[in-house]
């Protein structure tokens, strides 16, 4: 039903752009390279043009010393580690000579105060609903274990030692003491909760232990407070991250019995502060009440599997049936703990606090208004050497990259803002607050944001995108050397086996959330991966992690960084914007044919048939939309064109949004509903045959055959910004259908 695109595009804009920086690759392979980088793609000086100097510029030392700057000593969002932190990103921003901004928000944060985890003496009551008072407790019992609630200071990392590192926490949980029985909810997922209710095991009053994956940590608090549970705690099973993958930290990279994973447990319908939906968190806004959020209200914990082990051991019910259900620890996992009692006591505040974004712009010459911003956060759970520095090392090399060829006389056609986002951590707040100051400034004039959370953590670079940004970031692969692999791409070995490099969907976990899912600006994620371990969100999250375990060389964080400024410079400075419209129905088919089929296996019943005539139409108007863009345009022409590219998927907004969900504009990406962190395409559709309801899905039909109808539209408006030329190429593709 849809035609193959032709590849004159694709292969005309790689030709064009490879022509740019062909002395690159050229001098890069007939002169030396210093020892300390990968061979090839080493610049003649001067180099020729901006995307031949931003390429050239990073080095591994210098991403080295951004991490030794940011990366030695915890910044949790709002203490005076982020302050720190805050200060030293915005010194260096003005040291480059960017303009500056140090853009300060207050949203609602909490602390750790206390907490304790102890097996006490089993006496029957498991599954009591009774809250004892807070003064017999402890004293009616005698704890027989205390469970360590920190990860063991290693002298192999003296940064382990750091003072002002936490015990394990999850942010927002609840306050509050709890003597109760235990049950055990696998990874405490929607299913998992639905299993225990077929299997009559009964949450009510209990603390419910569940291990992480499967779905966002904040979903296990939500679905365990819905099945009535009393209080939750959270382990890091070593099956998936621990000893049974490979020696643990500090031997190796994974994760040693002690190691707890921190973070926020917030499922609120929007991102950004928990206090003020829709507005920035800045004076002036009028903020909800605390208690008309729906924030956790069970005490929540997080452990380590040395803890979890003690108290699976000490469970006396019936091991589990399904296999799925268990694990790596040394014990057999328990449905239920029989007679044995758990008392956790979990205390933090909630407070208003300070902190903030820092930007750093560099103007554009032609189109200053047209915004490309690159952004990673900078707040952590502890050092914070993984995440985020693996990805604001590579935002702040690639700023001084642009700061470099600057200075060579290089200013890039638009304004690009090199953003470092504060509280990401605590719900994606920093990004999402900024989001909703500028929102009319970057509805009309964002082009595309780059997000780099973590974005250096081995040398197997993937990216996900939205659709019409795909080969952009491919061509910026093709610029780009391998490290190792004697002189092939970055795009060559991503591709592997196949003819083209794949993408994946870009959905939600961070700072992007806001700019593609409630502004609907296109957006990239981008990282290379690889390395065996992981210290994520612990106190293990150490420069002398990260170069133990991802490497001391800096050579993936190199290659990213390099992919990352010559695509930021493709966005900036190309003279037509590298977006491609015809990506944008290129996978619709097959995604609807997807949702068809879902559809029946739900017992419902979709006619696709009015929808596929919208698609075959904006299809159309798509590939006009392509032709006019490579027509030779003289300035105007390309002004206007430019302008209805950068707004043609603004058309994927609308109001109110989601169902339930009215933050989250965009109905063609967003995060799921259900677990968090992954990406639902279509999630009208989807959404509705998940909850097997028949007037949604036809809801959903008819808001996607008006979205199909407002993207043709604006599709319209790029071949209407080259006059009687588009419209003959509209007329000839109307004609082959
Ligand atoms: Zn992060």
């Amino acid at each position: 039903m849809i035609h193959p695109r032709r590849q004159s595009f694709r292969s005309s804009r790689i030709c064009r752009f490879a022509a740019a920086v062909g002395a690159v690759a050229v001098v890069g392979t007939t002169q030396g390279a210093r020892s300390d980088e990968p061979r090839g793609l080493v610049p003649p000086e001067p180099p020729q043009n901006i995307l031949a100097s931003v390429i050239a510029a990073p080095t591994a030392p210098g991403l080295r010393a951004w991490h030794d700057l940011l990366g030695s000593q915890p910044h949790v969002a709002g203490g005076a580690g982020d302050a720190a932190v805050i200060a030293a990103i915005a010194g260096a921003f003005q040291g480059m000579g960017l303009e500056t901004e140090v853009w300060r928000f207050s949203p609602l944060l909490c602390r750790p105060v206390s907490a304790s985890l102890t097996i006490i003496e089993g006496s029957g009551a498991a599954g009591s609903t009774a809250a004892p008072k807070a003064e017999d407790l402890g004293r009616r019992r005698r704890g027989i274990m205390s469970l360590s609630l920190q990860e063991e200071e290693l002298l192999a990392d003296p940064a382990t030692r750091h003072p002002e590192l936490d015990r394990g926490w999850n942010a927002y949980s609840g306050s509050g003491v709890v003597e109760a029985g235990v049950v055990y909810a696998n990874r405490g997922r929607r299913e998992d909760f639905a299993r225990l209710r077929e299997l009559g095991v009964d949450c009510t009053g209990r603390i419910v232990l569940v291990r992480y994956g499967g779905n966002y940590r904040g979903f296990k608090v939500r679905f365990a407070e819905e099945a009535g549970a009393a209080g939750l705690v959270i382990f890091t099973d070593p099956g998936d991250s621990g000893d049974d993958r490979g020696a643990t930290w500090p031997d190796g990279g994974w994760a040693n019995d002690t190691c707890i994973q921190r973070g926020s447990i917030v499922t609120l319908p929007y991102k950004g502060d928990p206090l003020t939906p829709f507005e920035p968190s800045i004076p002036g806004t009028t903020r909800l009440a605390m208690e008309d959020v729906a924030l956790p209200t069970i005490p929540v914990q997080p452990i380590g599997y040395a803890a979890a082990t003690r108290i699976m051991a000490a469970m006396t019910g019936p091991v589990v049936e399904d296999a799925s259900w268990t694990g790596g620890l040394d014990v057999p996992y328990r449905q239920d703990g029989g007679d044995l009692e758990l008392r956790l006591e979990v205390q933090q505040t909630r407070a208003i606090m300070e902190t903030a974004n820092v930007l750093g712009s560099i103007r554009g010459s032609e189109s200053p208004d047209d915004v490309v911003i690159v952004g990673c956060h900078h707040d952590a759970w502890g050092f914070g050497a993984a995440d985020p520095l693996a990805g604001t090392i590579v935002l702040m090399e690639t700023a001084k990259a642009f700061a470099t060829a600057l200075e060579q006389g290089f200013r890039p056609r638009r304004t690009v803002i090199f953003a470092a986002w504060g509280a990401e951590e605590f719900g994606i707040i920093g990004s999402s607050e900024w989001c909703e100051a500028q929102r009319d400034r970057l509805g009309a004039n964002g082009v595309a944001y780059i997000n780099l959370d973590m974005a250096a953590m081995g040398t197997t670079f993937g990216a996900s995108a939205s659709p019409s940004l795909r080969s952009a970031v491919i061509r910026a692969a093709s610029l780009v050397e391998q490290p190792g692999k004697g002189g092939e791409t970055v795009r060559d070995v991503w591709a592997g086996d196949r003819e083209s490099p794949r993408l994946g969907d870009l959905g939600g976990g961070s700072d992007h959330v806001g700019f593609l899912c409630h502004l609907c600006i296109p957006s990239i994620s981008l990282g290379a991966g690889g390395s065996a371990g992981t210290s994520y969100h612990s106190n293990y999250d150490t420069l002398a992690w990260y170069r133990s375990t991802v490497g001391e060389d800096y050579l993936g964080a190199l290659m990213v960084t390099r992919l990352c400024a010559a695509l930021t410079a493709d966005l900036a400075d190309a003279r037509i914007l590298p977006i491609e419209p015809a990506a944008i129905a290129r996978d619709l088919p097959s995604r609807l044919e997807g949702i068809g089929r879902a559809a029946e296996a739900a017992g419902l019943t979709i006619d696709l048939s009015p929808l596929y005539e919208d698609l075959v139409a904006l299809n159309h108007a798509l590939l006009a939309a392509q032709d006019a863009m490579e027509g030779a345009l003289d300035d105007p022409q390309r002004s206007k064109v430019n302008t209805a590219l950068r707004l043609l998927e603004r058309a994927w907004g609308e109001d109110p949004g989601l169902p339930g969900r009215p933050w989250f504009r965009n109905v063609f990406a967003t995060s799921n509903r259900d677990s968090g962190y992954g990406a639902v395409v279509l999630p009208l559709f989807s959404e509705a045959i998940v909850d097997q309801d028949q007037a949604a899905l036809d809801r959903a039909l008819r808001r996607y055959q008006n979205a199909f109808r407002r993207l043709a539209a604006s599709a319209r408006d790029i071949s209407g910004g080259v006059g009687s030329v588009s419209e003959e190429t509209f007329e000839a593709d109307a004609g082959q259908r």
